[in-house]
């Protein structure tokens, strides 16, 4: 693969988003958020009232799907329909549809086109949950962020502290995600076997990036990493 391609993979609320866009700045190449595809399409199937359950009826669904990234300087800006959707692929509701519906095989191979595009023109870091092993196995680096699932539930219930769901909410449905995501039959949510991992439980953002900065720039060795 000629174009440097990082991949982040971990569970909800590791803290892959904040350390992707970190990592991405301070590299000069783009940040791809592909969680937000399969939030698009959770998000449209839920407007279009698709039952989703029924191949068909995905399948013609998904042969409309007009899912673009639009480049907002650094950051591609996801749209669909040519509409930005950013605004309203975050709530809770979508959160779990999407990681029901992104089990479905087919909606995984509608959305391998648009990633695999991106990575053909740009330099980029990838964040997801099956980046270093289903869509770019040849990346340049691979990353595994983990934590404990108890601070991770933590900091979603501070980022959504006005959303009014409780913290043992949250907890339950991050399980059930994690559970759901690392169990599906294609692509699971699982670190690639030549991925660095690094348990952010203990580490700020600015140290988790030191890490991977210091493994992309060969100071550090991946082995030496491994917690
Ligand atoms: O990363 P984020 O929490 O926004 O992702 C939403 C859901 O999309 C995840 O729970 C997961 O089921 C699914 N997903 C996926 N593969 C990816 C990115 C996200 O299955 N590469």
């Amino acid at each position: 693969m000629d174009r440097r391609i990082i991949t982040i993979d971990g569970p909800a609320g590791a803290g892959k988003t904040t350390v992707s866009k970190a990592l991405a700045r301070e590299l000069g190449c783009v940040y791809v958020d592909t969680g937000a595809l399969y939030r698009a399409v959770a998000f449209e199937i839920r407007c279009q009232h698709i039952n989703w359950e029924d191949s068909a009826q995905l399948e013609r669904f998904l042969a409309c799907l007009d899912l673009d990234f639009v480049m907002e300087g650094r950051e591609p800006v996801l749209t669909s329909s040519g509409r930005d959707i950013s605004a309203y692929i975050r709530t809770h509701e979508i959160s779990m549809l999407a990681s029901a519906t992104s089990a479905v095989p087919q909606v995984r191979k509608a959305l391998l086109g648009i990633q695999k595009s991106i990575a053909r023109e740009r330099d980029a870091v990838f964040e997801g949950r099956d980046m270093g092993t289903a869509v770019f196995p040849d990346a340049s680096y691979k990353f595994f962020l983990a934590a404990d699932v108890n601070v991770r539930a933590r900091r979603r219930f501070e980022e959504s502290n006005a959303s009014g769901i409780s913290f043992e909410k949250i907890l339950e449905d991050m399980v059930k995600r994690d559970s759901d995501d690392t169990r599906r039959a294609v692509s699971p949510l699982k670190q690639a076997p030549d991925a660095v991992l690094i348990d952010a439980t203990a580490l700020d953002v600015f140290q988790v990036v030191e890490k991977m900065k210091r493994i992309i720039n060969g100071v550090q060795t991946r082995f030496s990493d491994q917690i």
